[in-house]
C-alpha cells in the first residue's frame, strides 16, 4: 500500500483538553509517524503511513476526542513523504488563526480518587489536577496555551511533576497546572497555619458558626454553615444583602438529595459544569431559613475543586458542615474579589477568616446558575464552566464587541461563526464594575483573537454599557427586545423570521417608553412591534420597581378599579404614598408609560398579597412563580386578557384577581391563574400572528421566561398547536443574554448597508 502525508488542522477546543497525547497515542495505534504541536489556531498534526490509517487517523482525530475537547473543524491537505517511523509532540508555536480555550472545568473521577487515597503523592493535595480537570479560563493569561502563559508560571515544576508533564502515556502529559505537595501553590488560614491544618482550622471556624472567605477558582467565596441559622442571618446582615438566597455547596449528590428535589438535575449537579442548580426545596431539608427566604428553591452546587473537597473534610477528619452557604465574595453589586491584599480589604468587615492561596486568579468567574425546565437546562448565569465556550453562530459576523445591558452585565466578543460570551460581570453601575468589564474584554480579546471593529450596545440612552463602549468610537444601537428574540434565534441557529415573545423587566423602547411586554414579528435585520402590553404608567421609574404595591396601584388605576381599603395592596401603601400616588397619576407626573409584563407580575404578586416591596430583582415574580406551582395542576382556568388589535389589556385580568380576593380564593390558586392567563396569551397572539404571516415559529426571550411555568407552559401549549418553539438553552433569557442578540442585530444591520 502506498504511504501518504498529510497535513491536519484541528480547531476547536483542542488546548489544555489532552488533546496532544490523544493525537500522539491515536497516531501510534495507527502506526503513523510524524508530529503534532498547539498553534494560536488549534492544533496541527502531520501524520504518515499507510493511506487507509492517515484517513483513518481524520476520522478519529473527530469522533474519539477527549471529553473536554470539542472539534468543531478538521482540514487536511496533502503534504510530500518524509519516512520515519517515530511520532512526536512538538513545541508550541504560534501562528494566524484562533483556537478555543476551555472553561474552568470540576475535579475529575480520576484525580478525586487520588486525593482521597492515602498512597497516592496528591493525597490531600489541594491543587491536584491532569489533563481533564481543572483551572483554564480563570488561570490562563495568553495563548498558546502554556504554562508561560497561566498564572502557574510562578511555580516551577518538581523533578517527579517535570517527569509526568513530559510523559505522553501520563494522564497529566502537558498538563499546564499540575503540580504536587513538593512544587504546588500553598494553603494558608490567616491565623498562620498552612496546608491541612488551615484547612482543619477554617473547617473547625465554620462548625463554630464563622463566616470564612475562601479562595477558590474564579474568586473568593464567602462561606458559612448552612444549618446555622445565626451564622446564615450574620452573613446576610454584613452582606446587606435583603431576603436575596444564598447559594450552597454541598460534598455529594446524596448530600444534595436530603434537600432539595433532584430529579433530572444529576448530570448537570455532578458533570463537568457544577453550576449552582435551582431545584425545588424538601419539606424538613436541615437548612437555615435565613438562606433563601420566601423561596420555594434552593441553588445547590457539588464541591468543585479539591479545595472545595478537603474543606468538608475526608473520612477521618474532624467533621464539619454537610452543607455550606457559598456565596460571592463581594460587596453588593461589586464584582467578585480575586485579588489576595484586595480581599483582606473588602472583605474585611464581612468574614471572619480567610483561607487563601498563592495561585493567582488572572480573571474573576463566577459561578454559574442553572435551573433546569422540562428537562433542559435554562441558564440563569452563564460563567464559570461555561465561559468562554463560544456559542455558533447560524450566520458569520465581522469581528465586533457587543456590550450587552447595565444589568447583570454579560457582554460578547464574535468573528466569523463564534460568539464568545464574557462570564457574569455585574450591574454597570459603579466603577468597579466598569473595570472588570474592561479587564474581562481584554482577556476575552487575548483568548480569541478578535479585534472588533464594530462596538454594539443598547438603544437606552441612559445605558452605562453604552457610553462606557462609546468611549473609543461610533456604536451601532440596537433596541432591547429586538436584541432578546435575535439573542433566542441565533443560539438556535434560526435564521428565518420568526413570531417573537420579548417579556421582560424593562428595555427602552423606539417611542421612549418602557417596553417590555412584545410581541416582534421578523428577524435579525429588523422586527415589527405588532402587539404590545397596554401601556400603564410606571410610577417614579426605580422606585415604582422596588415597590411592586404602587405598581399594584398603579395598575388598577390604568384598569379603572378603585383602591378599596380591602386590597392588600392598598393596604400595604402608606397613606402618604397613596396621595403621592394618585397626585402623580392623576396629573401623569413622573410617570413613564410601560409595557412591562415583569411590572404586571409585581401588580398581581402584590394584590394577590405575595409581596409588596422586593429587597433583590424580581423578587416578587419569584415567590408567585413559587406559590402558582403548588396550585397549577388544580386551579381551573386561567384568567384571560382582553386581546386588541395591536394592545392586549390587563385590566379582565386584574378585575379578576380582585374578584378572587374577595371570594377568599387561595392565594396559589390567584398565582396559578394568572400564570395560566400569560401562557393562554401567548398562545392566542402567536395563533393570530401565524393566521396573518404563515410563521410557525415562536421565540420566547425576556427575563419573563426564567420562570418555569411560564416557560414549561407556553412551549407544551405551542407544541401542541403546531409551532415550533425556540426557548433559552444556552444563554439566560434575562439581560445577561442581550449581548448575543445585538451581536447579530448589529452583523445583519451591516450586511444591509
Ligand atoms: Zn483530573
Ligand atoms: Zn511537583
Ligand atoms: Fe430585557
Amino acid at each position: 500500500m502506498p504511504r501518504e502525508r498529510r497535513r491536519v488542522n484541528v480547531a476547536g477546543v483542542v488546548q489544555g483538553v489532552g488533546f496532544r497525547p490523544f493525537v500522539y497515542a491515536l497516531a501510534r495505534q495507527l502506526g503513523l509517524s510524524g508530529s503534532v504541536c498547539n498553534t494560536s489556531a488549534g492544533v496541527i498534526a502531520e501524520v504518515e503511513g499507510s493511506a487507509d490509517a492517515v484517513a483513518e487517523f481524520c476520522r478519529r482525530v473527530r469522533t474519539d476526542a477527549p471529553p473536554l475537547a470539542v472539534v468543531a473543524d478538521v482540514r487536511w491537505q496533502a503534504v510530500p513523504v518524509r519516512g520515519g517511523t517515530e511520532f512526536r509532540i512538538d513545541a508550541s508555536r504560534s501562528a494566524g488563526g484562533r483556537t478555543l480555550v476551555s472553561p474552568d472545568v470540576a475535579i475529575c473521577a480520576d484525580c478525586l480518587r487520588e486525593l482521597t487515597d492515602p498512597a497516592d503523592r496528591r493525597y490531600r493535595h489541594p491543587f491536584i489536577t491532569c489533563t481533564n480537570c481543572g483551572p483554564r479560563f480563570t488561570i490562563i493569561t495568553g495563548l498558546p496555551y502554556d504554562r508561560a502563559a497561566t498564572t502557574m508560571a510562578g511555580f516551577p515544576m518538581c523533578r517527579r511533576c517535570a517527569r509526568e508533564y513530559a510523559d505522553p502515556a501520563d494522564r497529566r502529559y502537558h498538563a499546564q497546572p499540575i503540580a504536587c505537595p513538593d512544587c504546588g501553590p500553598r494553603l494558608f488560614l490567616d491565623d498562620g497555619s498552612v496546608g491541612d491544618d488551615a484547612l482543619a482550622g477554617a473547617r473547625s471556624l465554620l462548625a463554630a458558626g464563622a463566616v470564612v472567605a475562601v479562595k477558590g477558582l474564579g474568586g473568593y467565596h464567602l462561606a458559612c454553615d448552612a444549618g446555622n441559622e445565626s451564622a446564615v442571618a450574620t452573613l446576610r446582615k454584613r452582606k446587606d444583602r435583603g431576603n436575596k438566597p444564598f447559594a450552597l455547596m454541598v460534598p455529594e449528590l446524596a448530600t444534595a438529595r436530603d434537600l432539595v428535589r433532584v430529579e433530572g438535575a444529576e448530570a448537570l449537579l455532578t458533570g463537568i459544569r457544577r453550576p449552582i442548580v435551582l431545584l425545588e426545596r424538601l419539606a424538613g431539608a436541615p437548612i437555615a431559613d435565613a438562606v433563601a427566604p420566601g423561596n420555594p428553591d434552593l441553588g445547590v452546587m457539588l464541591a468543585y475543586t479539591p479545595l472545595h473537597v478537603l474543606l468538608f473534610g475526608l473520612p477521618g477528619d474532624a467533621p464539619g458542615p454537610r452543607a455550606l452557604v457559598m456565596t460571592s465574595g463581594n460587596v453588593a453589586g461589586e464584582p467578585i474579589v480575586t485579588d489576595d491584599s484586595e480581599a483582606r480589604i473588602r472583605l474585611a468587615g464581612l468574614a471572619d477568616a480567610f483561607l487563601g492561596h498563592d495561585r493567582p486568579i488572572h480573571v474573576p468567574c463566577d459561578d454559574s446558575v442553572i435551573r433546569v425546565v422540562d428537562g433542559l437546562e435554562l441558564p440563569v448565569r452563564r460563567s464559570r464552566g461555561y465561559a468562554p465556550f463560544p456559542v455558533a453562530l447560524p450566520v458569520p459576523v465581522t469581528p465586533a464587541l457587543a456590550a450587552g445591558g447595565d444589568e447583570k452585565n454579560t457582554f460578547c466578543l464574535g468573528e466569523d461563526r463564534y460568539a464568545w460570551l464574557s462570564g457574569h460581570v455585574g450591574d454597570m453601575d459603579d466603577l468597579a464594575t466598569l473595570r472588570a468589564f474592561d479587564a474581562a474584554r481584554t482577556h476575552l480579546a487575548a483568548l480569541t483573537g478578535v479585534e472588533a471593529r464594530t462596538v454594539v450596545a443598547d438603544r437606552h440612552p441612559g445605558y452605562r454599557s453604552a457610553s462606557w463602549v462609546a468611549r473609543s468610537g461610533p456604536v451601532v444601537r440596537v433596541q432591547h427586545h429586538h436584541a432578546h428574540i435575535a439573542a433566542v434565534m441565533g443560539e438556535h441557529g434560526v435564521t428565518g423570521p420568526v413570531i417573537g415573545f420579548a417579556f421582560d423587566g424593562t428595555g427602552y423602547g423606539d417611542d421612549g417608553a418602557v417596553w417590555g411586554g412584545e410581541v416582534l414579528l421578523g428577524g435579525y435585520e429588523a422586527v415589527e412591534r405588532v402587539a404590545h402590553l397596554a401601556y400603564v404608567p410606571l410610577p417614579g421609574g426605580d422606585a415604582g420597581v422596588r415597590n411592586p404595591c404602587r405598581m399594584a396601584l398603579a395598575h388598577l388605576h390604568a384598569a379603572g378599579l378603585p383602591w378599596d381599603a380591602d386590597l392588600p395592596s392598598v393596604a400595604a401603601c402608606t397613606e402618604r404614598e397613596r396621595s403621592i400616588l394618585a397626585a402623580a397619576l392623576r396629573r401623569n407626573l413622573g410617570c413613564v408609560p410601560t409595557s412591562s409584563m415583569g411590572r404586571l407580575f409585581d401588580a398581581v404578586a402584590s394584590l394577590a398579597g405575595v409581596c409588596q416591596r422586593i429587597g433583590y430583582e424580581a423578587q416578587a415574580a419569584i415567590e408567585l412563580e413559587g406559590l402558582a406551582r403548588k396550585a397549577i395542576g388544580r386551579c381551573g382556568p386561567g384568567y384571560a386578557f382582553g386581546v386588541g388589535e395591536s394592545e392586549f389589556d390587563p385590566a379582565p385580568v386584574l378585575a379578576a384577581v380582585v374578584a378572587d380576593i374577595r371570594a377568599g380564593t387561595e392565594k396559589a390558586v390567584i398565582a396559578a391563574r394568572f400564570h395560566l392567563a400569560v401562557v393562554e396569551l401567548i398562545a392566542a397572539l402567536a395563533d393570530r400572528a401565524r393566521a396573518r404571516t404563515g410563521l410557525s415559529t415562536v421565540a420566547l426571550s425576556g427575563g419573563v421566561f426564567l420562570n418555569t411555568v411560564v416557560t414549561s407552559g407556553t412551549t407544551r401549549r405551542l407544541t401542541e398547536r403546531g409551532f415550533t418553539v425556540l426557548r433559552h438553552e444556552k444563554v439566560p433569557p434575562s439581560d445577561a443574554g442581550l449581548a448575543l442578540g445585538q451581536l447579530l442585530v448589529a452583523a445583519a444591520v451591516n450586511q444591509g448597508r
